[in-house]
């Protein structure tokens, strides 16, 4: 076990640290923490871990935790994906109260404190363009070239930059930067820019503002002005540390927060950077956000994922300061142990093949009772229609089997889950030589599953009655890609081709039909099914969450 594990498992981690030594020292007596979301986009399981994380350490240090729109960019920006990031919060079981702001509240006192900038000598407007910032900003090894807009006068700037506000300009004739060192180490202090012109409407603000302040101009400021103490972010902002300080040393702000850097979640066959999900749903990779394939928070919902052991991952893969790459495997584990814990069992026959019991009576119809949890006395029992004609699963019988296979095969006697053992006497095929029917004989001595004179069977199968059973159509998923490490620059190669497989003729058991239950339940010797919103009183559609065999074990156990 890692140290990060360890301290994973004890609830802590070096952000968590700091933050009880702030308490204890008397430094802060309040925590407050933000999770500061773009709505760009539908949030992912990166996303969930920095939620986890900021409203985490709210709730056990009795602080609160805002939720801000970073909604500085309105031509990337829609009102669905701030409805989603609200929505997908409130599933992962947080909430942040009356704390939900907007960076665009706060569009007035950031412009006046650019003026404040100008007039302090600190801030300039540019008239360069976009490429000759970007060539002028040197490199790590060269120092950049001051701009030759850098000693305009106090009164020309503030001119300029009124005029840029009053919407006098066109988009990108000019920007409005910080005068701090064009030969700094860190590049992010090169005159960074603050205001670019960019007439959009803004899902908040609508025309009033031509121009829109960048990210890092906003953001701290945000978090100084809602007294944020701690402002945890992920580990591609280290370097924006010191133009986060520069500003809040150089601005009137009512306090003064402190960034802390954590790594961000990578996983293994998944990634989770928003322009690649954007892709992935513009090119009709998938069939939307919320695809059950998807890494957000929307696609595990529909897939059927507990929130819960969403935020069980989380926990387990801890906090640290070091980039690292998460086996998938992990996530799948907590999905089904939490599932194990709290899936009710049902019987579903996903490749079915029929079954006539000879010696059952013609139209008798009995009642079979099932156990709806097995851990959990108190989930009680169901009953399932057992008669003549019923359903197995077409992989569970082989004409002339290996040795191993002890499933159903001719003259081999097998267990029907909960009812009795049958053997079977002959497949019947079609004219292509496919097996269309299997023609089998029952014990009725078996009743409940056991023989009064103790023969053992070595396979229990599921199944279900021919006529009582429901129709349905059953996806299933695989990873969305083929490779542990999907190349971010060219994914549509990397995509797996076997991502989805849909079966339209499956089976499922009545208390399976009549549920509209949001949760997964546990289809016998299956895996993890959900119901899906394509679901329709006539065709009924079910999601795999996921399988029950555990890989992940397996993969740690060869290591
Ligand atoms: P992009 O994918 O374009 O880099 P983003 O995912 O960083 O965008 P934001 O909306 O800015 O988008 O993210 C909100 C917060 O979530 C940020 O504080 C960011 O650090 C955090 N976050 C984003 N991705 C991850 C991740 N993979 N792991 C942990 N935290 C993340
Ligand atoms: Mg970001």
């Amino acid at each position: 076990m890692t140290a990060e594990t360890v301290a994973a498992e004890a609830g802590r981690d070096f952000i968590r640290d700091i933050i009880q030594a702030d308490l204890e020292s008397g430094k802060h007596r309040e925590i407050v923490t933000r999770f500061p979301p773009e709505p760009n986009g539908y949030l992912h399981i990166g996303h969930a871990k920095s939620i986890a994380l900021n409203f985490g350490i709210a709730q056990e240090f009795s602080g609160r935790c805002h939720l801000r729109f970073d909604d500085t960019n309105p031509t990337k920006e829609e009102q669905e994906y701030i409805d989603s990031i609200q929505a997908d919060v409130h599933w992962l079981g947080y909430d942040w109260g009356k704390n939900l702001f907007y960076a665009s509240d706060y569009f007035e006192r950031l412009y006046e404190w650019a003026e404040g900038l100008i007039r302090a000598g600190l801030a300039y407007v540019d008239d360069q363009s976009q490429e000759e910032i970007r060539i002028n900003r040197g490199t790590l090894t060269e120092p950049g070239k001051n701009s030759p807009f850098r000693e305009r006068s106090i009164e020309e700037n503030l001119d300029l930059f009124r005029r840029m506000k009053a919407g006098e300009f066109q988009n990108g004739a000019r920007v409005l930067r910080a005068r701090i060192d064009m030969a700094a180490g860190n590049i992010n202090l090169r005159d960074p820019v603050l205001y670019r012109i960019l007439h959009a409407a803004h899902p908040r603000t609508g025309n009033t503002w031509s121009i829109y302040p960048s990210y890092d101009y906003a953001h701290g400021q945000s978090d100084a002005i809602e007294g944020i103490t701690h402002s945890i972010c992920t580990l591609e902002f280290e370097d924006h540390r010191p133009l986060y300080d520069w500003f809040l040393e150089q601005l009137p702000v009512p306090a003064k927060p402190h960034q802390y850097e954590f790594a961000r979640l990578n996983l293994t066959y998944t990634l989770l950077s928003k322009r690649v999900l954007t892709q992935l749903v513009r090119d009709g990779h998938v069939s939307g956000w919320d695809d059950p394939r998807m890494p957000t928070i929307a696609g595990l919902k529909r897939r059927g994922v507990p929130p819960a052991a969403v935020r069980e991952f989380v926990k387990r893969i801890g906090v640290a300061k070091a980039n690292s790459v998460v086996d998938v495997g992990m996530l799948e584990f907590c999905i089904r142990e939490e599932l194990n814990r709290t899936a009710l069992r049902r019987m579903a026959v996903l490749k079915p093949l029929k079954v006539v019991i000879e010696n059952y009576p013609e139209g008798q119809i009995e009642e079979i009772e099932a156990i709806n949890h097995p851990d959990d006395p108190a989930a009680g029992t169901r009953k399932i229609a057992f008669g003549r004609e019923l359903y197995i699963e077409r992989d569970d019988f082989m004409e002339n089997p290996p040795k191993k296979f002890f499933r159903l095969s001719p003259g081999n006697e097998v267990r029907l889950r909960y009812a009795y053992f049958i053997k079977c006497r002959e497949a019947i095929k079609d004219a292509a030589g496919e097996i269309v029917e299997l023609r089998c004989t029952y014990d009725p001595a078996t009743k409940g599953g056991n023989a009064p004179d103790g023969r053992k069977v070595k396979a229990t199968m599921h199944w279900l009655p021919a006529q009582q059973s429901r129709p349905a159509e059953i996806r299933l998923y695989n990873q969305l890609f083929a490779k542990p490490s999907p190349d971010a620059s060219n994914f549509a190669a990397d995509i797996n081709p076997m991502s989805l497989e849909v079966l339209k003729d499956a089976r499922v058991e009545p208390a399976i039909a009549e549920t509209n239950s949001p949760d997964a339940m546990q289809f016998e010797r299956q895996g993890y099914f959900v119901r899906d919103k394509d679901s329709t009183s006539e065709r009924l559609v079910f999601n795999r969450t996921i399988g029950l065999r555990d890989t992940f074990a397996k993969e740690v156990g060869k290591g």
